[in-house]
């Protein structure tokens, strides 16, 4: 199938990516992420996503970096916990968007690099994906199958930017992905 993977950073491209590769898809590399802050780590991880995209030789795209809308959805729940309900509207967010990129270039589904992070709950984010795009998203949970470790193998082969928080700026006190 011609599946649009929405991509969040090189690290994670790589190890959904090669996962997608590997099941016999056609790959469209998204990266649509304005909840990244500040502007100067957005375009890290871009560059990283790109790098990522040359070696799977998928094609990638970028989206809006809107981050003022994005930040009008979530910044009312600034004090919520990571995983909790303002991560929940940052997954919905992207994958809105993901969504409408799959329709406009009449591909046909759409899936996310979320999932292979252990920080972040496969389940919620299928569940989301499923709300926003029906049948046209393709439910995944990428770090299975030791997904993440390879993940980071590739990475550091390639030469990859690794960051240490998740992305937005209420995340930047965490130590994580
Ligand atoms: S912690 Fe990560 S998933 Fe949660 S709102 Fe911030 S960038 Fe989005």
């Amino acid at each position: 199938m011609k599946v649009v993977l929405h991509i969040c950073c090189g690290v994670c491209a790589a190890g959904a990516g090669q996962a997608l590769l590997a099941e016999g898809h056609e790959v469209t590399g998204y990266y649509y992420n304005p909840n990244i802050y500040p502007p100067d780590e957005y375009y890290r991880r871009f560059d990283a996503a790109a790098k990522a995209a040359e070696h799977l030789g998928i094609r990638l795209f970028e989206g809006p970096y809107n981050a003022d809308d994005w930040d009008r959805a979530a910044s009312c729940l600034a004090n919520e916990p990571e995983r909790g309900r303002r991560c929940h509207v940052c997954y919905r967010f992207r994958l809105q968007q993901t969504y409408l990129f799959t329709l406009e270039n009449q591909l046909d589904c759409f899936t996310s690099t979320l999932t292979i992070s252990p920080h972040k709950p496969a389940a919620v984010i299928n569940r989301i994906g499923q709300e926003v795009g029906g049948d046209r998203f393709l439910p995944r949970d990428f770090k299975k199958k030791e997904g993440f470790k390879k993940a980071g193998e590739l990475a550091r082969s390639w030469g990859l930017y690794r960051q240490n928080y998740c992305g937005c700026k209420y995340s930047m006190q965490g130590a994580h992905r």
